[in-house]
């Protein structure tokens, strides 16, 4: 039977990245993936810096534009123009991004096998194309509608929200240079918004918000593109996907498995971003599982500990933000008029502030409006700070 220290099931940028820290510290890897490489995934494509920073290589050679100006506005109505003082994110596209990140994992020692049914047996069995696979430990990294989670009886208590976007070449869309700026469509669609998000020789248009907005999803992109003079069938590779989104009930690692990225359901709720996160959970996968495989320890769960001690500050007020937008929409909007929410708005998306409430004056106080806002409303949702 073929032997490995770890098998991890997925290979997005959680997978990929907790493979090349894994092998980079010579334990024997293997990445196991159910698509053929290179493979596409729904997403914006946009990688925050705070996002870049957890990287263990640089990523320029699959970088496709670098954005410095945001335009936000309210349900198509008043808008805002911010010019960070620096290159706040990088725009790719997950084709190119992911194969890169798996070329990275193998150069550095993984193996990787694409276009394989994987069946995870228990937390030191798999079956690989039916062929058995033991393991030292299991890291699930297989996105939102994976089967690791639900196998080994991890995750749960996540909420999905849904998104759907497509492409559209330069030429076909009017309104001037797109490059260098991102546009967020703000109280559009209940629990998320609108984007248009800038790349080499085309923009992103998507539309994202709760579960439950799945059968309107269309409606939305509808009403955002015909603000741009653009109709909906212009848009090519038309996807949706869901947007997994982890409470404190989520079991995120027991004995010797754990989950990662969105199979953990780690997401920011009110941005929908999730690379920052499948990076940070990918890279304390590789920390714990290493100190296990070591001895250091007999399990994984100091891995989920160590994640919510990381992530819950950022994600709990995201959660608060998602639910004070979407309920007082006008006022959210008003303090995004000031530049010193901005400031702390840049300070997050560069990794500058981990999270609101590391604030400073005036910018804190604008946090704290937000969370009052949260709580008005009641934020269901909100994990613990
Ligand atoms: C429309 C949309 C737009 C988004 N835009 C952005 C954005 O601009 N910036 C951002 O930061 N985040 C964005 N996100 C979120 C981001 O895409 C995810 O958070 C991110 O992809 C999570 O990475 P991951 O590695 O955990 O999972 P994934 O990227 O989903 O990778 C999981 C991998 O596991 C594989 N897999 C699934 N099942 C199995 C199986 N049974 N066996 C083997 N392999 C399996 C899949 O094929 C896939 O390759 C967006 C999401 C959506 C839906």
């Amino acid at each position: 039977m073929e032997r490995y220290d770890v098998a991890i099931v997925g290979a997005g940028p959680a997978g990929s990245t907790a493979a090349y820290r894994l092998a980079r510290a010579r334990a024997r890897v293997l990445l196991v993936e159910k698509a053929r490489f290179p493979r596409d995934k729904p997403c914006g494509g946009g990688l925050t810096v705070r996002a870049v920073r957890q990287l263990p290589f640089s990523i320029e050679p699959v970088v496709e534009d670098r954005i410095t100006r945001t335009r936000c506005r309210l349900r198509y109505g008043p808008k805002i123009e911010h010019q960070s003082p620096r290159v706040v994110c990088l725009m790719t596209q997950r084709r190119r991004l992911d194969a890169f990140l798996v070329e990275q994992a193998v150069a550095a020692g993984a193996e990787f096998r694409d276009g394989v049914h994987v069946a995870v047996d228990s937390e030191t069995e798999l079956r690989v194309d039916g062929r058995p696979v033991e393991v030292g430990a299991v890291i699930g990294a297989d996105g939102a509608n994976g089967i690791t989670a639900r196998s080994l009886g991890l995750g749960g208590a996540i909420v999905n929200g849904v998104a759907l976007e497509g492409n559209l070449p330069y030429e076909e869309l009017p309104g001037g240079s797109w490059h260098g700026r991102l546009v967020l469509e703000l109280g559009t669609v209940p629990g998320g918004y609108g984007w248009i998000f800038p790349k080499g020789d085309h923009v992103n248009v998507g539309v994202g918000g709760w579960g439950d907005q799945g059968p309107h999803l269309r409606r939305h992109l509808r009403v955002l593109c015909e603000h741009y003079g653009i109709e909906l069938r212009q848009l090519s590779d038309l996807r949706g996907h869901r947007l997994p989104m982890r409470r404190p009930a989520t079991l995120l690692a027991r004995g010797r498995a754990l989950v990662v990225g969105d199979a953990a359901g780690a997401l920011d709720p009110v941005s929908g971003d999730g690379i920052y996160e499948a990076l940070v959970t990918a890279r304390l996968a590789a920390e714990h599982t290493l100190e296990m495989l070591r001895g250091g320890v007999a399990g994984l769960e100091p891995y989920d500990t160590a994640v919510r001690r990381e992530l819950d500050p950022l994600a709990s007020a995201g959660w608060g933000a998602k639910i004070a937008l979407d309920r007082y929409p006008r006022a959210v909007f008003a303090l995004m008029r000031l530049p010193v929410t901005w400031r702390v708005l840049d300070g997050l998306v560069l990794g500058e502030v981990s999270h609101p409430g590391e604030a400073r004056g005036a910018g804190l106080k604008a946090m704290q409006v937000i969370r009052g806002l949260a709580r008005l409303a009641g934020s269901p949702h909100m994990a613990p700070a």
